[in-house]
């Protein structure tokens, strides 16, 4: 599996990227190792599938006739994390409102945990920490205050497939979360309650905010909200290659 986008097959006749066509009646195309290219009546989309979740994120708006439109989706295999999953992560950020903290939630054991590795801590970053096996979340504090948003050094940090958060003004009030699913280095935002189960409380959930002009466009395509569906339910279907 690449770590990140654009990987050639280095010689070896390895196709990390598929590409996929959605047209009305059949879907189109090789499906790749790691992750797959689709394009559809709405845009360009990243789609992959692995044990711990199945997701896929619009890339770029584009309206392409004659073809069927897709929406963006998020399926973790093992349900949604339970609120209490979160409110440990939380305030462990919390717990270090000063410094910039790294906190995993893995699936371990048939249940969601929290990991905390190693890390070298200051107000500006996190130096250097272990990537836990087996992460479905990750979220990172930024000690200061207001909205956070992802960092040039996240998006470098941040590509793997999972779903990745930052976390603000954990040091007094009320904080803020925003998340977004990851797919080897394309994203899209979501809203907590994609993530997670029960209610986000004395929080705000970003996703939930007055929408950025990026996120009115993302929005616009995508209609209402992120695609919901059943938890662990497998819903990506198989292009004419079968099963990867
Ligand atoms: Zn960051």
């Amino acid at each position: 599996v690449p770590s990140h986008r654009g990987v050639a097959d280095g010689g070896t006749g390895v196709r990390y990227a598929g590409h996929l066509i959605n047209h009305p009646d059949r879907l189109e195309g090789t499906r790749g190792i790691g992750y797959d290219y689709v394009l559809a009546g709405n845009g360009v989309f990243v789609e992959s599938e692995g044990p711990l979740m199945a997701a896929r994120v619009l890339v770029e708006p584009l309206d392409v006739q004659g073809l069927a439109p897709l929406e963006p989706k998020l399926v973790l295999r093992h349900g949604k994390i339970h609120g209490s999953v979160w409110e440990l992560a939380l305030n462990l950020l919390i717990s270090s409102s000063r410094l910039e903290r790294y906190v995993a939630i893995v699936r371990q054991d048939d249940v969601y945990r929290i990991k905390v590795p190693d890390q070298e801590q200051s107000a500006g970053g996190i130096k250097e920490y272990d990537r836990q096996p087996n992460t479905v979340v990750d979220i990172h504090s930024h000690p200061g205050s207001g909205e956070p948003h992802f960092s040039m050094t996240d998006d470098g940090d941040e590509i793997g497939f999972q779903v990745y958060g930052v976390v603000s003004n954990v040091g007094a009030g009320k904080p803020f979360v925003r998340l977004r699913v990851g797919i080897y280095g394309y994203w899209q935002e979501i809203p907590w309650s994609d993530v997670f189960k029960g209610a986000l409380v004395d929080v705000h959930d970003c996703w939930e905010l007055p929408l950025t002009a990026e996120h009115a466009l993302v929005e616009a395509v995508r209609g209402s909200s992120f695609q919901h569906t059943v938890d662990g339910a497998v819903v990506m279907e198989h292009g004419p290659e079968g099963p990867r």
